[in-house]
């Protein structure tokens, strides 16, 4: 799981993170909130409105949900639960709500948290992003602050002071998580290891 204050370059860094970790799936998230400009729907969202998000959260169909900023955001189940169950990796943008949630029922997920070199740094991202008015800009900074504060609940913290060495760093705890023995053990058996070799 990917969190961080909006506006602090997830996206941007997790396109970049996929492209370098074969197997690796970013599951798209439901909103309620409206297309920025250049998002597309089914690319960077599954964009709809209320009725069809509650639709969702009634059927069961969300792995988590949250409100954040007035605007609804949630995680398709089914798409995460095939790609795990076929031994493939997915990664999650998701607030700090949603993050817990996921914590609770898959306590075995990673927790990064992507940190802006500064507040004042990610009020120029937002403004520059252009999406938002000043009031929204303001609501965002504010839960930004707030967001920063639950970094403890997190495994890892990157700054994104420069793309291509937060792409690294995330890249490499991926990789390193990947690697961890309670993982092997999960699709092996130690003991088969040695089967049909000598002594
Ligand atoms: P934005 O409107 O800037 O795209 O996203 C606002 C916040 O919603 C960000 O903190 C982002 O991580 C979070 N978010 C995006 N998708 C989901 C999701 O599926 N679930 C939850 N809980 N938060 C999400």
């Amino acid at each position: 799981m990917l969190s961080g204050p909006s506006g602090v370059g997830k996206n941007t860094v997790l396109n970049q993170v996929l492209r370098q970790i074969p197997g690796l799936s970013y599951s798209i998230s439901a909103t309620t909130r409206k297309p920025r400009p250049g998002e597309v729907d089914g690319v960077h969202y599954f964009f709809c409105d209320q009725e069809h998000f509650a639709d969702l959260i009634k059927q069961g169909r969300l792995l988590e949900w949250a409100e954040f900023c007035g605007n609804k955001y949630g995680t398709p189940r089914d798409f995460v639960e095939e790609k795990l169950s076929s031994g493939n990796d997915v990664i999650l943008d998701v607030d700090i709500q949603g993050a817990a949630q996921i914590a609770k029922s898959m306590p075995q997920a990673v927790k990064i948290f992507l940190l802006p070199p500064s507040l004042e740094a990610l009020r120029e991202r937002i403004i520059a992003r252009g999406a938002e008015t000043e009031q929204e800009i303001e609501r965002r900074l504010c839960a930004a602050r707030q967001e920063i504060q639950r970094i403890v609940d997190y495994d890892y913290v990157v700054c994104n002071d420069n793309v291509d060495e937060a792409v690294r760093q995330i890249a490499a705890i991926i990789t390193a998580e990947k690697s961890r023995v309670f993982r092997w053990l999960s699709s092996n058996d130690p003991a088969n290891f040695f089967e049909g070799s000598e002594g």
